[in-house]
């Protein structure tokens, strides 16, 4: 890679994620002269330490496999989750365009996919969902021996780092990974073949060396430049030194405002303290779009995520707290003591809960709350980085008994004995979780023990065999998701309604298509990709 930037090209892309390295493809491979500017030391943002998966219904991959799906069937069941938030002509955009974009990246580049298996859908009982999965696809392992020296380039996150793994394989994926065996392990890394979101990073980055787009790291972008309304530049700093460049499209792609405090503050719907995307995702895009008078939208919105701080050397990590919201032998109380939701419901919906007031006492009725499990989950399961069958690590609060426990926490003592009594005496023996519904979901199951796949036993079980531990759940996210409107070819629109000339949004820092919703495993992922392909040919089309 060159390290000038040209002082003139069509399309500038800014941000590096799954959505900006989509868009610059496309643009790219609809005849126009691209970059990309990334304000990190490694490209590939969140998407690079995310799962990978990208959310598609009616894709090409589940018609070969002969798993049904339809136009139809995908807009009935966003239209089932939209609480009127959804906004028809995007939702239609999305739905239509996904399965032309997997087919178009898999046609014109290197990048492939494959389904991950049975994901169900994440509310798959509302009509048109899918408990069977098929919707869900990944790119496949990828080694980065192909990458040369590029390898380098992109950013490893802690949840996944470089993990030889698919999705399938881990467990985000499943309770309990898909054996992998420490010899093919090895032959893996010794391979580095990388899954996840490496994968489809690595495959994204690979196809745009090929296709000589050049990606500009420790290159961020600061302003807008337009001419008469139309886009003809962006201002950018690089190496300490203020720059511009000219174009005639913007796509902007550069990840939500999660960081940013003081916005987190001004537009999210509740609290949200513990982001678990790359840091310099602070908001850039939407300040330059705000001075420019761009519609916003969705802004109370974030893709919700449960998180629990893990120690480092450096202080704590923020863990994604999916998959073991689901195990038996585990419910979550406030500080009543008091069960408050279905805790294996999506992590997604799941961020409502922290959002619930106590309206006489005017606090937040489930904050602080705890992840309160037993000997046997751990010995069972483990627990995060703590291998099954282990005694917990003195991060983890424990407890000989349930009253010790509460002390411990300084939560009602009372309260949480009798939670636990009714959950095992009434709950677990009647394997039905009257109050919540935990259980009834195909999505509870799949993230509960594979053992009892299919039934409410793979997510309730008893809580009964001391010690008993607890460790504080705080409110987090994946990313936010409002940002400029866009009308359904990714332009930007004026708050006064007309497209912003040449200016263009895709992924997180865009309005999202979705709403409050998250339809299955690969949500964001997946919208984020379509409005990048959309933004990419829309931009070319302008020069053509
Ligand atoms: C552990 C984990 C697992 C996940 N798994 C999944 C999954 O399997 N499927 C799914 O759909 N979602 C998943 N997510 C969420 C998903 O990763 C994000 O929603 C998605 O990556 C957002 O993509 P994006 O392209 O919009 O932004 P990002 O990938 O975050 O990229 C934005 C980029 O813009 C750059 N940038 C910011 N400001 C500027 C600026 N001023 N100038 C230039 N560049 C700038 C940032 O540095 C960043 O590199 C996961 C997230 C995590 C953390």
């Amino acid at each position: 890679m060159s390290e000038d930037i040209q002082a003139t090209v069509d399309v500038v892309v800014l941000g590096s994620g799954a959505a900006g390295l989509t868009a610059a493809l496309t643009a790219r491979g609809h005849g126009a002269r691209v970059v990309v500017l990334e304000k990190a030391a490694k490209l590939g943002g969140t998407s690079a330490w995310s799962g990978g998966m990208i959310w598609i219904p009616n894709n090409p991959h589940m018609r070969a496999a002969g798993i049904p799906d339809s136009r139809e069937e995908a807009l009935t069941y966003l239209g089932s989750l939209s609480h009127d938030l959804i906004l028809p002509e995007l939702a239609e955009a999305y739905v239509d365009v996904g399965p032309e974009m997997v087919a178009w990246l898999e046609t014109n580049t290197s990048v492939r996919f494959q389904m991950v298996e049975e994901f169900p859908d994440y509310h798959p009982e509302f009509p048109g969902g899918k408990p069977q999965g098929g919707r869900s696809l990944e790119c496949p392992l990828m080694s980065y021996q192909t990458l040369g020296d590029a390898a380098d380039r992109v950013t490893v996150g802690s949840n996944y780092g470089t993990a030889p793994v698919s999705m399938s394989e881990s467990n985000l994926g499943r309770a309990i990974p898909i054996g992998v065996t420490d010899e093919e392990k090895a032959r893996r890394q010794r391979e580095d073949l990388r899954g996840c979101g490496q994968s489809l990073i690595g495959h994204l980055f690979r196809a745009c060396i090929e296709q000589e787009i050049e990606i500009f790291t420790d290159t961020a972008a600061l302003d807008l430049r337009l001419t008469d309304g139309e886009i003809t530049g962006v201002q950018y700093q690089r190496e300490g030194a203020l720059h511009e460049i000219k174009c005639r499209a913007v796509i902007l792609a550069s990840g939500g405002f999660e960081w940013n405090r003081d916005m987190v503050r001004d537009f999210l719907r509740g609290p949200m303290t513990h982001p678990v995307s790359v840091p310099t995702n602070e908001g850039d895009a939407l300040k330059m779009c705000m001075r420019i008078g761009a519609k916003l939208g969705n802004m109370r919105e974030a893709w919700w995520m449960p998180a629990i701080e893990v120690p480092t050397d450096e202080g704590f990590r923020s863990h994604l707290f999916a998959s073991e919201r689901a195990r038996p032998r585990s419910i979550m109380v406030n500080r009543k003591g008091r069960r408050f939701t279905n805790e294996a419901a999506n992590y997604n919906a799941f961020g409502a809960a922290f959002h619930e007031q106590d309206v006489a006492a005017f606090e937040y009725a489930n904050l602080p709350c705890w992840f309160i499990f037993d000997q046997g989950m751990m010995d069972r399961f483990g627990f995060v980085d703590v291998p099954k069958g282990s005694k917990a690590p003195n991060w983890i609060t424990q407890a000989a008994t349930a009253a010790e426990l509460a002390a411990k926490l300084g939560i009602d003592a009372d309260g949480l004995s009798k939670t636990l009594d009714h959950w095992n005496t009434s709950v677990v023996p009647n394997q039905k979780d009257e109050a919540f519904g935990r259980g009834e979901s195909a999505h509870d199951n799949w993230w509960g023990d594979p053992n009892n796949k299919g039934t409410s036993a793979a997510t309730l079980g008893a809580l009964d065999q001391p010690p008993y531990y607890a460790v504080e759940v705080k409110s987090g996210a994946l990313g936010t998701k409002g940002g400029p409107r866009t009308d359904a070819l990714a332009r930007v629109l004026h708050v006064d309604g007309d497209p912003i000339g040449g200016l263009y949004a895709a992924g997180n820092v865009m309005a999202s298509a979705m709403g409050m919703t998250y339809g299955g495993a690969g949500g964001t992922l997946g919208p984020g990709m379509v409005f990048g392909f959309l933004a990419g040919r829309h931009a070319a089309s302008r020069f053509a």
